[in-house]
């Protein structure tokens, strides 16, 4: 009985792909019991956060199942590809925590024996060359609702066909004069069966073999020769591809291809308030919206590890998102859930003002200054400390100050106490201005006694703020970095995306002060200033002489509270 339900349990808590893959290892029918999958990017952009869940997916399949998962780059339009998105993708997929190991592999290296495959095709009759024009291609192949007509050119002689593809192959026609299709059946409902092209002509230049072909295979003949190649045993992709699951098997079982592999469909990660398209991220680009694909605005690998988050989140975030048949949204919330829960354990905490305003103890000794021991990370019990400074003259955040303090304001204004960070009590006796009115600095003085935080008699105050020594602090940059689009599904009211950019996505403060601990940062180490956020110093601007740090996401969080609230 307890057994049963044990199973149970464990059998739901796998995913529908797990189960399959579990199924097929049981039955034998995984050629050497080795499960094999891809991750199969087309180098025409750089990777978002959509093909995190595919990595972590193919990836985390082949590991759990001690398989492999190959990294083949789908080059078949060298227009739009090239050696940098090659480059970005394998870095990418390393940082994230995942290695292909000895297989890397490219549509373009199987360009050979896809050509043969295709010969021997229209030697047997299965594949013709076509002279109808794109225009004349569209309207002959009929709609959801009508069969298509076959094309004047599909009872094309054998020896005719042979000779006009081995023309196009040695560049006689121009782009759009013919292009191989396969014969397979206009009057399928199906409309990637409706002979389906297999090469078109393209005079362009490809990154890995230059000039040595002028035709190109397409996806729908390449993709499933090449996992059949290599050997793929389950190719997952996106749910989009389920129309044309019938084109794969038919490429599949193409005589003389030995190996069989099976296409299985997911849902597709989306996220709301972001755009998952390489061709509109592109655009971004291009138009200049953004600084470019590290923008740490993007949805983009590299700019969301620019903007401080941690592989570890990334694969959580996917972990909790699931695996699923059905399309759906995803609260841009939980991301950055996912991120805090991961930088509080990690960050370590220093002290940051990032609206200055000059504090004056009156009664510290001008020359004296002491040094605090602050605690790395109070999370983390084995971490360490570093000293902070402390001096007469300090920064606090200017709204942790008032000079008429609303109703239920606790921070400092005129007679109130408070307590600074790590170190000393003080109370606030007079507000200096300037000509125009405006606060200068404010003068304090504070309670010997309270060093530590604590004071002999006792006396509580409700208000902690943190501060910046100004003799010691350090000047840098911040940038505050919001959501790129302001609605949540960007375009959905006029159409176009660009209308919903948030003007607001980034603010950049200059002069903000930090403990001159921050002065060795490192992009790449994950830091909370705080009160105010989880940081880190930005991987292309920063230096020690000029600091430029981006915050990764605030401390609010409001994903825990309003899924407290449903529950
Ligand atoms: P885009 O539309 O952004 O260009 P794509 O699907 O064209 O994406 P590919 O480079 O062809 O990008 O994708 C590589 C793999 O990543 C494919 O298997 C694809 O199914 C998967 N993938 C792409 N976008 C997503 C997504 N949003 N969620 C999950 N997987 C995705
Ligand atoms: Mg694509």
């Amino acid at each position: 009985m307890e057994t049963t339900d044990m199973e149970k349990r464990e059998e739901k808590s796998l995913n529908f792909l797990e189960r399959i893959i579990e199924d097929d290892l049981a039955n034998g029918r995984v050629p050497n019991n080795t499960i094999v999958t891809r991750f199969p990017p087309e180098p025409n952009g750089y990777l978002h956060l959509g093909h995190v869940k595919s990595i972590c997916l193919n990836f985390g399949l082949a590991e759990k199942y001690g398989g492999r998962c190959h990294l083949r780059l789908d080059d078949t339009n060298p227009e739009k590809e090239d050696m940098e998105y090659i480059e970005s993708i394998q870095r990418d997929i390393k940082w994230l925590g995942f290695d292909w190991g000895d297989y890397l592999y490219h549509a373009s290296d199987y360009y050979d024996q896809l050509y043969k495959i295709a010969v021997n095709l229209i030697k047997e009759g299965k594949a013709y060359v076509d002279s109808l024009t794109p225009e004349q291609v569209r309207e002959y192949r009929g709609t959801l609702t009508s069969p298509g007509r076959n094309s004047p050119d599909r009872d094309r002689p054998v020896e005719e066909n042979l000779r006009l593809f081995e023309e196009m192959r040695e560049g006689k026609h121009p782009e759009g004069k013919y292009v191989l299709r396969a014969k397979l059946d206009m009057a399928s409902p199906n409309l990637n069966m409706r002979d389906p092209s297999l090469y078109r002509i393209k005079f362009a230049s490809h990154p890995r073999t230059g000039d040595k072909w002028c035709i190109y295979p397409m996806y729908d003949y390449t993709h499933p020769i090449s996992d059949a190649i290599e050997g793929i045993t389950h190719s997952i992709c996106t749910l989009e591809f389920e129309d044309h699951r019938p084109a794969y098997d038919w490429a599949t079982s193409i005589d003389g291809i030995e190996h069989t592999p099976h296409q299985y469909e997911f849902a597709r990660l989306n996220i709301n308030y972001m755009l998952m398209s390489k061709r509109k991220l592109l655009n971004l680009v291009k138009l200049g919206i953004v600084t470019g694909w590290d923008d740490p605005r993007m949805p983009t690998i590299t700019g969301i590890r620019r903007r401080g988050y941690s592989p570890e989140s990334l694969r959580d975030f996917v972990s909790r998102v699931g695996v699923a048949k059905v399309e759906s949204v995803v609260d841009y919330n939980l991301l950055e859930f996912c991120a805090r829960e991961d930088l509080n354990k990690r960050a370590l905490r220093y002290m940051a003002v990032i609206n200055p305003l000059k504090v004056v103890i009156t009664n510290y000794p001008e020359d004296k200054e002491e040094w605090f021991d602050a605690q790395d990370n109070p999370e983390d019990p084995q971490s360490g400390t570093h000293p902070v400074p402390f001096s007469r003259e300090l920064y606090i955040e200017q709204e942790d100050f008032m000079e008429e303090p609303i109703k239920g304001y606790h921070r400092l204004y005129p007679g109130n106490e408070i307590r600074l960070k790590h170190s000393y009590y003080i109370t606030c006796n007079e507000v200096i201005k300037d000509a125009e009115g405006s606060i200068v600095e404010v003068h304090v003085t504070y309670d010997p006694e309270s060093r530590g935080g604590t004071t002999p008699d006792g006396r509580k105050v409700r208000g902690t703020s943190h501060w910046v020594s100004a003799k010691h602090g350090i000047d840098a940059e911040i940038r505050l970095y919001d959501k790129l689009f302001s609605t949540e599904y960007p375009g959905e009211a006029t159409g176009n995306y660009l209308d919903d950019i948030n003007p607001e996505s980034l603010v950049v403060l200059k002069h903000c002060k930090l403990e001159p601990a921050l002065k060795d940062a490192k992009p790449g180490q994950y830091l909370q200033f705080m009160r105010t956020g989880y940081f880190v110093a930005d991987s292309v601007d920063h230096t020690s002489e000029n600091p430029v740090f981006n915050r990764t996401v605030t401390l609010k969080d409001s994903w825990s509270k309003k899924a407290k609230k449903q529950k």
